[in-house]
């Protein structure tokens, strides 16, 4: 076998995810069951009971059925993992499966007088020996190689010839260990004693008692990691061991001690198969939300490739173009003034970008420090309303603050990029030059600010994306307007790290609001603001 060890990106499986303590606590509480029905029934195990013909055929059906779908899921869990050690215990599940159909068909009981095949008494006991011999070695050899080669994993090609070969192997070995229980069992030792319900002999009883209890500490002991897959192997290897013990000592079948066990048995294995099937359907979510976030990451990749590779190329042309000109040609001093003004703004914007697209990935990974302080909202939109558009277009926009708002706790110069932001993207968005209303009110523990514009709207469908990174809505006028998709990423996240919640409300071609909502740290009346904010509610001027 040839193998490729330590993949870089294992797949999670059902052997690589861990246990949470409720999963072990509900494993500890099925074996401690599994031990208690033995010690109830303890002394009545010898006891005859009546002979359930369709106890014998459905428990061992299901029993079967159960170890076929767990060896389908394990080989299934082998194919994605290309781990060679759940190849083995899938082949061992499978083996288990298997060998009870044939088993049905030779036990006497399920016909009433003979068996299907007319065969011996042995025939079905020696069917029952193997299965009890190739379950714990299949769990021992299980446990050495996950021990020994748990890091080792198998190229894709050699996983499918190895499952191809394991499921021809597997059924070929059933049919000649069935053809040598019915049709040459005489040349296999005696291991028997007694004649019409026939006793296995004590070395044997010793042999099997030993095998299961050996089986079953080693995977108490030997599984190194806790993961889900061993968890629910420990409680399997258990249930093996009680179920071989009983039967043992209870001799003979349709005794309590006998009943007890199989009842014991196939609870087990469904649980088992149970616990299984859920944790590979949790794996299952798990692995769609991770391909959903891996596609996103997948579109955010490209699109800031496509809006800096854009915006580089934009700006970086007319650099190139302006300074050729002003190297080139005899200028006077004011085309170079205007000249030089180009250069300056295409650097800017620039810079800008470079510094959004390391704002933005330092909030995220959380390596920003946030300077809390109380802030008083309408105030800190009055001071930006003075500094930054005192000039530009201040007709355009309009104040509308409820002076009864409480402080918050916040950032000052983030809030300022968040109120800046929504502010130069109403004006930005609004090309015919419609009012903008700047409004605040409090709502109950929040903080609830707003910039409402009657520009050109975002179209339903598109609500939820203006937040994402480099998300831009294409539409015939918004194509000559300028922008990253940066701007209210930021503005989102840095709401999130105030704990509060952004959105946006928009009509096509007639408007948008952008609702800000932050968390008040203290209802106490803002001292004296009625009277500043009733200058603040006015047009500025
Ligand atoms: P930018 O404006 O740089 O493209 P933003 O992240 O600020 O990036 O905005 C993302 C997109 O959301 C914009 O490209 C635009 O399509 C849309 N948008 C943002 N604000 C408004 C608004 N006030 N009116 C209409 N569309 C808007």
């Amino acid at each position: 076998m040839k193998e490729k060890n330590q993949r870089p990106h294992e797949i999670q499986s059902l052997t690589s995810t861990g246990t949470t303590p409720l999963q072990s606590h509900v494993a500890i509480v099925i074996s401690m069951l599994l031990i208690l029905v033995c010690v109830v029934a303890y002394p009545y195990a010898t006891n005859q009971g009546p002979r359930g013909f369709l106890f014998f055929f459905i428990a061992t059906s299901l029993a079967s059925f159960a170890a076929l779908m767990t060896s389908y899921l394990l080989l299934g869990q082998f194919l994605g993992t290309h781990r060679p050690s759940l190849a083995v215990l899938g082949s061992t599940y499978l083996f288990v499966g298997l060998i009870n159909i044939p088993y049905l068909l030779v036990s006497p009981d399920l016909h009433i007088k003979d068996d299907f095949f007319n065969t011996s008494a042995y025939a079905s006991i020696w069917l029952w020996i193997f299965a009890q011999i190739g379950y714990p070695l299949g769990i021992l050899l299980y446990i050495l190689i996950d021990r020994h080669y748990n890091t080792t994993h198998l190229s894709s090609e050699h996983t499918k010839h190895l499952l191809i070969f394991l499921t021809v192997i597997i059924p070929t070995i059933i049919i000649v260990l069935s053809i040598i229980a019915i049709d040459a069992y005489n040349v296999l030792p005696p291991i028997t004693t007694g004649g019409q319900q026939p006793l296995l002999i004590m070395p044997v009883r010793i042999f099997f008692f030993g095998l299961n209890a050996f089986m079953c500490l080693s995977a108490l002991l030997l599984l190194h990691r806790l993961s889900i897959l061993h968890l629910w192997l420990r409680v399997s290897t258990l249930a093996a061991l009680i179920n071989i013990s009983f039967t043992l000592y209870a001799r003979g079948r349709y005794t309590v001690g006998w009943y007890v066990s199989r009842i014991n048995g196939l609870m087990a294995a469904t649980l088992v198969l149970c616990a299984l099937l859920y944790e590979v359907n949790k794996l299952y979510t798990k692995l769609v939300q991770q391909n959903e976030e891996l596609a996103k990451q997948n579109r955010i990749q490209s699109d800031f490739l496509s809006v800096v590779g854009h915006e580089f190329r934009t700006a970086l042309t007319s650099i190139l173009g302006f300074s050729e000109m002003m190297r080139e040609k005899d200028l006077d001093s004011q085309d170079i003034q205007e000249y030089a003004d180009d250069i300056h703004s295409d650097a800017t914007r620039l810079t800008r970008l470079i510094n959004d697209l390391l704002d933005l990935e330092r909030m995220k990974s959380g390596r920003i420090e946030m300077n809390w302080e109380e802030i008083d909202i309408n105030a800190l939109i009055q001071e930006i309303m003075d500094h930054t558009y005192a000039t530009s277009r201040p007709e355009q926009i309009q104040l509308g603050l409820d002076p009864h708002i409480s402080p918050i706790k916040g950032d000052r110069d983030k809030l300022t990029q968040v109120i800046t932001n929504l502010v130069n993207n109403a004006v930005k968005y609004s090309p015919d030059g419609g009012s903008i209303l700047i409004g605040s009110k409090q709502e109950g523990n929040t903080a609830h600010f707003f910039v409402q514009d009657h520009g050109m709207g975002i179209p339903a469908g598109k609500l939820d994306q203006v937040f994402e990174r480099y998300a831009r809505v294409e539409s015939d006028t918004s194509r000559y307007i300028g922008g990253t998709g940066l701007g209210l990423p930021i503005v989102r996240q840095i709401v999130e790290m105030h704990n509060g919640k952004v959105h946006v409300e928009s009509i096509l071609e007639k408007g948008s609001t952008f609702h800000v909502k932050l968390p008040i740290t203290s209802h106490a009346e803002p001292a004296n603001k009625t009277s500043q904010l009733a200058v603040a509610n006015r047009h500025i001027r």
